[in-house]
């Protein structure tokens, strides 16, 4: 096995220096297949955010392919998170420790498409999973005493203009086997003080207490949309 490490300045000038790490597996001679090149790079101050990291595509050199160290397609795989949620919940001991918030807690059904409000039982929690994303400026949905009796009835949402972020998120959710999802826009009433302190105070439990969190980090404001969940 090689290891080499360079800096390259020739090929991304916008990108500045490139610090990188290539490595390289020389296979018997009875091998049929090829040495094995994998390019490993240091992050990069002058890259502004992950998604420019990610468009800036594989960058070919003699010894390897940039970007290589694990393949990464257009479509998240999401047998793989649904497998380490598997991992978590039969192996993390820690993980299965749940804080009690006594409250009900509203949630995105998925399902049905609606808002709902689940009690919090004494023997169970629902499972869900939780949104971690920025505002920004979008002009987002939000739940308010206006719309609330509204958007618990089925098929609700499905009329409304939902931002991207929110979306790709449901989506998300569907996709890893979840009816429910807790997003802090839909699931909090934004023009009721009461509610909002309640859940404010709350929120270490609400993001804790979730099977998993989806962190929407390559987003300005919630009209991002997530790559890799929608075609
Ligand atoms: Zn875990």
């Amino acid at each position: 096995m090689m290891i080499e490490g360079y800096i390259d300045q020739d090929q991304r000038p916008d990108l500045g220096d490139l610090l990188r790490l290539t490595v390289t597996i020389s296979l018997p001679d009875e091998c049929v297949a090829n040495d094995i090149h994998i390019a490993f790079q240091a992050g990069c101050d002058a890259v502004e955010s992950i998604e420019q990291f990610c468009n800036s595509g594989s960058i070919t050199n003699s010894a390897g392919i940039a970007y290589s160290g694990r393949q990464r397609p257009a479509m998240a795989d999401c047998r793989l998170f649904r497998k380490w949620m598997a991992m978590c919940n039969e192996s993390h001991y820690d993980c299965s420790e749940h804080t009690r918030s006594g409250a009900r807690l509203r949630f995105v059904d998925v399902k049905q498409m609606c808002i709902t409000e689940i009690n919090e039982d004494d023997k169970f929690l629902v499972p869900y999973v939780a949104l971690s994303y920025v505002w920004g400026n979008a002009n987002t949905l939000l739940l308010t005493r206006a719309n609330h009796i509204i958007l618990t009835q089925q098929q609700a949402l499905l009329s409304v203009d939902i931002p991207l972020t929110i979306s790709d998120a449901i989506l998300m959710t569907e996709k890893l086997g979840q009816r429910y999802l807790w997003v802090d826009s839909l699931c909090i009433i934004q023009d009721d003080k009461n509610d909002v302190s309640r859940f404010i105070h709350l929120m270490d439990i609400v993001y804790s207490n979730s099977e998993v969190t989806i962190v929407a980090a390559s987003g300005a404001d919630a009209e991002c949309w997530t790559p890799g969940v929608a075609e």
